[in-house]
């Protein structure tokens, strides 16, 4: 039962029931509209109303999150005094989620398991078992959810890469075991199921960027998500074989670097240099990853656009490289962006209309689908993580693939499982509740 994710993009959180008990998986964010009408600077977090769980906290056995993006880890540190239960992770989103919770007040408090790949672990009623997939993060885990009365493929966030830059290429085999395992229900990622064809690879991402950033002569600036380590470590090689320094800006980038540091996924040999020396080095001397690929009016690349970085000031001639996609709902704070930089002649290259691939998704295209729902063949599917269309989308390529029973569904309706299969719409009420008022 999805309190949140399903029907909508982001603050993911779904419960798995067996037994009189509840399994939950991620625990997410998401923004919502301005609080003033047309004021895009000041926005509110929200996650999913947890009342439904949280009025019978003792009837759930134990929290897991797939993996450290804000959308399935965001809510934990706020709303776990109500739930109270143990957190089941692998170890970078171990250290993400202990970073949220020392703000709190609250790290010595929360039990956290940290497991591994390939990991079994009985959590109450279920029996889990974490297995490595490829994502845009590191550590991004699928997993199978094992009762006495069938077993549940959750794929969380997804794609096939057979490169992404950290951590193991994709690697069909444990889906295709699936296949023989009888699955009563595969849950998935409908992000991208309205785009055809095959999401491109984390390194098509890095060879674009190199590239792009190869013949420019000014100052370069690269802003993305912080999370993705992958592309922080590929911008690092891409400066190293162009001659320049990397500094990164913005404390979101800041933290995610530290901690890629202490789980060793940033080698000690790859150098960022203290961004107040950036001012001293030769134009072209200087790239620069920036917080603010949405136009966040507190990140370092708003700072940057309107000169008022207390590091780095660009001129004309100069380029801002956007090496993520624009999230629906963020078109107007980053063409007021372009806008300010473009005034100033700094270039500005979209990865939506740049020339190379400058970003890649974390998200499966329909062939991907197509070709996981043919490995597991899951009795059910039951797409999530989408908006109405998404799931639409991802039920039809799970018909074309051989599933013949799919439930399309949103946040607030029972997917019964067994003994008989069916979707209860709306058996309970969900809502949104305030994380954060900026
Ligand atoms: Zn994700
Ligand atoms: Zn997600």
């Amino acid at each position: 039962m999805p309190l949140g994710g399903t029907g909508e993009i982001g603050m993911n959180l779904n419960l798995y029931g067996h037994h009189g008990q509840w399994l939950m998986v991620d625990c997410g964010i998401t923004f919502d509209e301005p609080l003033v009408p047309g004021d895009d600077q000041r926005f509110r977090v929200l996650c999913a109303d947890p009342s439904f769980i949280a009025g019978q906290k003792e009837n759930l056995a134990g929290i897991v999150i797939t993996h450290a993006h804000e959308d399935h880890i965001g809510a934990l540190a706020h709303l776990w005094p109500r739930l109270q239960a143990p957190v089941y992770t692998t170890p970078f989103t171990a250290e993400v989620l202990r970073r949220k919770l020392a703000q709190t007040g609250l790290s010595v408090r929360v039990p956290i398991i940290e497991v591994d790949a390939g990991d079994s672990v009985a959590v109450g009623v279920f029996n889990i078992t974490w297995l490595p997939i490829t994502h845009s993060i590191p550590e991004p885990f699928a997993m199978t959810i094992a009762t006495p009365v069938g077993t549940v493929f959750h794929t969380a966030d997804w794609k096939i890469d057979p490169d992404p830059g950290i951590g193991q290429r994709f690697n069909s085999k444990a889906f295709e075991q699936l296949g023989s395992q009888n699955i009563l229900a595969m849950v998935c990622d409908s992000t991208n199921a309205l785009k055809a064809g095959h999401s491109i690879s984390e390194k098509c991402a890095y060879e674009g960027l190199r590239e792009t950033i190869a013949p420019l002569t000014g100052r370069v600036v690269v802003t993305c998500f912080a999370s993705n380590v992958a592309r922080l470590l590929a911008l690092a090689t891409i400066a190293r074989q162009t001659g320049r320094y990397m500094a990164v800006l913005g404390r979101s980038l800041e933290n995610m670097v530290s901690i890629a540091r202490v789980t060793g996924y940033w080698p000690q040999d790859v150098e960022l240099i203290d961004p107040s020396h950036l001012g001293y080095l030769p134009k072209e001397e200087v790239l620069a990853v920036a917080t603010g690929s949405q136009g966040e009016s507190r990140a370092a690349l708003h700072r940057l656009a309107y000169d008022n970085h207390f590091a780095l000031n660009l001129d004309g001639g100069d380029t801002v490289v956007f090496s993520a996609m624009v999230i629906p709902g963020n078109e107007q704070s980053v063409e007021r962006l372009v806008r300010q930089f473009e005034q100033r002649n700094v270039n500005v290259i979209l990865s939506e209309s740049s020339t190379h691939p400058i970003h890649s998704s974390g998200h499966p295209c329909k062939d991907e689908l197509k070709a996981m729902y043919q490995w597991v063949r899951p009795q059910i599917a039951i797409p999530v993580h989408g908006e109405a269309e998404h799931i639409e989308a991802n039920a039809r390529v799970a018909r074309l693939s051989g599933v013949n029973k799919h439930f399309a569904g949103r946040n607030g309706d029972l997917y019964q499982l067994a003994p008989q299969p069916m979707l209860k719409r709306q058996a309970i009420k969900t809502g949104r509740v305030i994380v954060q008022a900026e």
